[in-house]
């Protein structure tokens, strides 16, 4: 006992002494290295990275050549790059008839045929699924076992905590909530199509943002579109007013149906017709993966997206959707956290895997295509950076996703290591949680949470709310030299100690309570 009572103590010490290794090799990063990646790859002869373009591949090029130049091995099959495929399909024209009424193009609804076909033209009797949702671990089931094949779905947005504080997480989104979820429960539940109701508060924007990213191409995985469903869009909810009006059912009273546990999905009693042209491609994109191997063969994964939304021709002035935030400082931190942990090589015991993922602004389709193709069981957590803040120093560590597994059990050791508090992301209710590439994991049932400084800057103003409000998306994610970088070297720090806490741990991350989204076995 006395000897056991002794490896532990060594053990405790040791674990200390790699923490105070870490901490002061975060320490040491000067401004310019802090710097260096985000300048790289958020210049303009990036063009934005958009994941099939020069830029896309000059960001793969980029990231693989500083990753082996820092001494990391290849961490794909002996390679440093994991290709996937894509499907891109690009609608040029959509009309959608039912009741005599045709609906418009980009002013009422927009959509993607999901066939490898240029012309289109389907036809199904249209049903209101309500939100289109089954939890069970909130004991709901909107569909209730109902044939659905070949039918047009009508779903509403958000979740029943939207309408409901007692229901799921209240006005905290859920994945339920989403509209990918709805598209691929409808999918499962064998509909032909699925058209999405939006209205700006249950959708949490506006038609606008709803237009522009449908009127462009969109890429899936090949994987996602084997099943029955050809068409996925979005509705006006004035429009579906208008078309509903004098069929015997209004808005109004499917909603109040749809806000209870016993609904049941509702055919509105005539057909719809979707028809219309689209262009379509394959393309390929690589993910770029090195790994730092520990003394077991299990392993944490570290990940950060490289590509941002390219250049829009048709934009006036700026084209270049630069992406220096998002997600420039994130594979910055990425790069440094990789490049720090192996510098401490020896003191690892779960090896490390560094995914600078491609295609996440696609939908987290280069995380989805890694998780689908690793060997799930050894991944033992992963850590995303995701929009690392770039300014002064902040108060607080966040883990985006970290209550729900043992991470935030270790999250709240490595702010007592470091001196600051834990605090939650405040934009909760916008669900960031399922809206990047630590996602891809935790719904392969891996703890996975996204790292970042908190939102109590020194300055007294919200740095990260500011940039979501503003320059988020748009060519103004540009770098400025200004920066101060000390909430990135804190955000570097963080990582770094929290794969030093997983690894010192007895046991390896699990999930501590029950999760807003279905995990996929
Ligand atoms: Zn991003």
């Amino acid at each position: 006992m006395r000897r056991l009572m002794a490896v532990i103590a060594f053990t405790a010490m040791a674990g200390s002494a790699f923490a105070a290794d870490l901490a002061r090799s975060v320490d040491a990063l000067s401004r310019e290295e802090l710097a260096s990646v985000i300048r790289l790859l958020s210049d303009d002869l990036l063009e934005g990275r958009a994941p099939g373009t020069r830029g896309g591949e000059l960001a793969e090029l980029v990231t693989e050549g500083l990753l082996a130049w820092t001494g990391l091995a290849p961490g794909w099959r002996g390679s440093y790059r994991q290709p996937f495929t894509m499907r891109g399909f690009a609608t040029s024209n959509l009309s959608i008839e039912g009741r005599g009424q045709r609906l418009v193009f980009l002013d009422e609804v927009v959509g993607n045929y999901l066939r490898e076909q240029e012309e289109f033209d389907l036809q199904g009797e249209a049903v209101f699924a309500g939100f289109g949702i089954r939890a069970p671990q909130w004991d709901w089931d909107d569909y209730k076992n109902a044939d659905l094949s070949g039918r047009l779905l009508i779903v509403r947005v958000n979740d029943p905590g939207s309408v409901h504080p007692d229901l799921f997480e209240g006005s905290t989104l859920t994945y339920f909530g989403r509209w990918r979820y709805k598209i691929e429960e409808a999918a499962r539940v064998g509909a032909r199509g699925i058209l999405l109701i939006h209205n700006d508060s249950s959708a949490g924007y506006g038609w606008q943002v709803v237009r522009n990213s449908w009127a462009g191409e969109s890429l899936h995985l090949p994987a996602h579109l084997g099943g029955d469903l050809e068409f996925a869009g979005w509705v006006s909810e004035a429009a579906l007013g208008r078309l509903l009006a004098g069929s015997g059912h209004d808005l109004a009273a499917l909603y109040a149906a749809s806000a209870r546990r016993d609904f049941r999905p509702i055919p509105l009693g005539f057909p719809l017709r979707i028809s219309g042209r689209h262009a379509f491609r394959t393309l390929t994109a690589n993910n770029v993966v090195a790994e730092i191997p520990g003394t077991r063969p299990e392993r944490v994964v570290l990940v950060a997206h490289i590509d941002h939304l390219g250049r829009d021709e048709r934009r006036d002035g700026d084209q270049i959707f630069n992406g220096a935030i998002d997600n420039g400082s994130a594979v910055a931190a990425l790069l440094l956290s990789a490049r720090i942990l192996k510098q401490h090589q020896e003191m690892l015991t779960y090896g490390v895997t560094i995914l600078a993922c491609h295609a996440e602004e696609e939908g987290l389709l280069g995380s989805t295509a890694y998780v689908a193709a690793a060997e799930r069981g050894q991944i033992v957590a992963a850590i995303n950076f995701e929009s690392t803040p770039v300014w002064g120093p902040a108060g607080s560590v966040m883990g985006v996703g970290a209550e729900y597994s043992t991470l935030g059990e270790l999250l709240q050791q490595v702010a007592r290591r470091t001196g600051v508090q834990v605090s939650q992301f405040s934009m909760t209710e916008q669900g960031f949680f399922f809206r990047s590439d630590q996602f891809s994991f935790a719904r392969a049932g891996i703890p996975a949470l996204w790292i970042s400084a908190g939102e109590d800057f020194a300055s007294g103003r919200n740095h990260l709310r500011e940039f979501f409000t503003g320059p988020y998306h748009t060519p103004a994610d540009e770098f400025d030299p200004a920066w101060e970088l000390e909430s990135l070297r804190q955000t570097v720090r963080y990582a770094v100690l929290l794969v030093e806490a997983i690894n010192r741990a007895a046991e390896r991350p699990r999930w501590t309570r029950p999760l807003p989204f279905p995990v996929d076995h």
